[in-house]
């Protein structure tokens, strides 16, 4: 193919690591990134279904790119991720301007498709329903990628979900959990590493169970383990010298924090997100002791009120929540904690209300995603309509959250100030572009006055002089390491 292309990307950090990949495939094909949408020849959309108003977002846009395609006939539109799971033949239905519709199992088809669609006449839509999990292959990160910024890097170890919260949709679109082989993510940590990615986030919708499923295979057909990954070099090393030794078979994810943080090159660490029931001492003990793992745990609460847990099949009590935070906070010395919370869950009291407001107050966090609760056609709690929370009320109880969680929050930034802080710079500030802007270790956003030129990618030590509820302020005292590679921006988050 030639032209240019532009994804766009609606949704999680699972959305732009995907679209990472098909941007890759796009360019292997022989595209190159364009500027915009309005002079590109492919677009793609990268959709996300978690709340409804990704859903207006997609169709508002779709609507643009009408216009667009009623003016330059030639341009494909390709509508990719949970949406297109969800609503499949609906969205060609909807908008039959658009040339391919494919789901969340098939990223890797995303080039095929296109070349499908220009060898007939009719849009195609081809949504798998489930990853096929024996092929390692199709795992999204075994692609060909083209990186976001060049020294930070997604890494999927599991899709999907076994949970059931009541009111996500992850499980019907994302599948069933399915954790990737360890080797194969330690693999492409290096490959990351050699392309001069410093910073990678491990993705998965409840990384704790990682490794889950790789027991049960492993114990089915033992001649598929290979006790180098799945065992870990000790253990392994245990196994030879004592065949009947009870040696574990199962990596965990704290191995998996270990070996991603060994990998020469790799500085930082991050993972997104653990399920606070699943919160193991052996992660906690990882993240303390291996270096590169930063001194930041995002731990969803979702709610405060054990009524509305229950109800969510959270499987955590407030104060089970609260007892994991305290035991790694006791474990991970400088630890920045951060969360989800959902607002107006059907049935929601106004003490169900408070209860989250206070837990919230004693957990200190240092940041929240807080959203309305938005039903998603198909789960369990978007059925009971007869216990929706009017928005005003939800809209009301949303605003105390927020001011409870900013008190905490302007406490943690305001606690740094005087520190000098490492930094790993992003570019320069959008309000002041004679700043840079970067994020501590913590997770903190910067904003700090350079000294000399600093690309992208490089790590400083910053100077904190002031700090407000979402940011840190700086001087940059030293240059700690610049990066050897380019940085190239071709796909934009929405
Ligand atoms: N797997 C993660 C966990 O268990 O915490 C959550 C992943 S989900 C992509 C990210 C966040 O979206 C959730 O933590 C939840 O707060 C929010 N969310 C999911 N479904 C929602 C809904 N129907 N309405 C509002 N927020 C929702
Ligand atoms: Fe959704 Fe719950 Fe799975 Fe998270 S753990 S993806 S909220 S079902």
């Amino acid at each position: 193919m030639s032209g240019t292309y532009v994804v766009r990307t609606f949704g999680c950090q699972m959305n732009e690591h995907d679209s990472e990949r098909i941007a890759g495939l796009l360019e292997a094909d022989g595209l190159a990134p364009g500027d915009d949408v309005e002079t590109a020849d492919v677009v793609v959309l990268n959709t996300c279904c978690i709340r409804e108003n990704a859903d207006n977002r997609l169709y508002g846009t779709l609507g643009h790119l009408k216009s667009l395609k009623d003016r330059r006939p030639e341009l494909e539109i390709v509508v990719a991720g949970c949406l297109a799971q969800k609503d499949q033949d609906s969205i060609a239905q909807r908008a039959p301007h658009v040339d391919v519709v494919m789901g969340t199992h098939n990223v890797h088809r995303a080039v095929d498709l296109l070349h499908e669609r220009r060898r007939g006449d009719q849009p195609v839509v081809e949504i798998l329903s489930e990853t096929v999990a024996e092929d390692h292959e199709l795992f999204p990160s075994a692609l060909p990628v083209v990186r976001q910024a060049g020294y930070a890097g997604w890494v999927t170890i599991q899709m999907g979900c076994d949970n059931s919260c009541a009111f996500c949709i992850v499980p019907a679109v994302r599948g069933p959990e399915i954790s990737r082989p360890f080797a194969d993510i330690v693999a492409e940590v290096h490959r990351a590493a050699l392309d001069g990615v410093t910073e990678v986030t491990l993705l998965g919708q409840n990384v704790n169970s990682y490794g889950r499923d790789l027991t049960l295979r492993a114990r089915a057909d033992s001649d598929a383990v290979d006790a180098d990954f799945l065992l870990g070099d000790a253990a392994a090393a245990a196994a030879q010298a004592d065949p009947e030794a009870n040696v574990r078979v199962r990596p965990l994810f704290a191995d998996l924090l270990r070996a991603v943080g060994s990998v020469p090159g790799i500085q930082r660490v991050r993972y997104t997100s653990p399920h606070p029931k699943d919160l193991r001492p052996e992660t906690i003990e990882a993240m303390a002791s291996v270096p590169a793992v930063c001194e930041h745990l995002h731990l969803p609460l979702q709610s405060g009120s054990d009524t509305i847990l229950s109800a969510m099949h959270r499987g955590y009590t407030a104060e089970r929540y609260l007892q994991r935070l305290a035991d790694a906070r006791r474990g991970i010395d400088d630890l920045a904690v951060t969360t989800d919370i959902i607002v107006g869950f059907p049935g929601e009291t106004d003490a169900d209300a408070e209860a989250t407001l206070e837990v919230a107050a004693e957990a200190r966090f240092d940041g929240a995603f807080t959203f309305v609760y938005s039903p998603r056609p198909g789960t369990e709690a978007a059925e009971l309509v007869e216990r929706f929370v009017p928005r005003e009320v939800a809209a009301a109880r949303m605003e105390r959250l927020r001011a409870v969680v900013e008190r905490s929050s302007r406490l943690g930034n305001l606690a740094r100030v005087g520190r000098v802080e490492e930094v790993l710079v992003v570019g320069p500030s959008r309000k002041d572009p004679s700043r840079l802007t970067g994020r501590t270790r913590q997770n903190r956003l910067v904003h700090f006055e350079p000294d000399g030129a600093v690309r992208p990618g490089s790590y400083v030590q910053v100077e904190v002089v002031d700090a407000t509820t979402t940011h840190l302020r700086g001087v940059m005292r030293e240059l700690l390491f610049a990066p050897t590679h380019r940085v190239r921006i071709p796909v934009a988050a929405e």
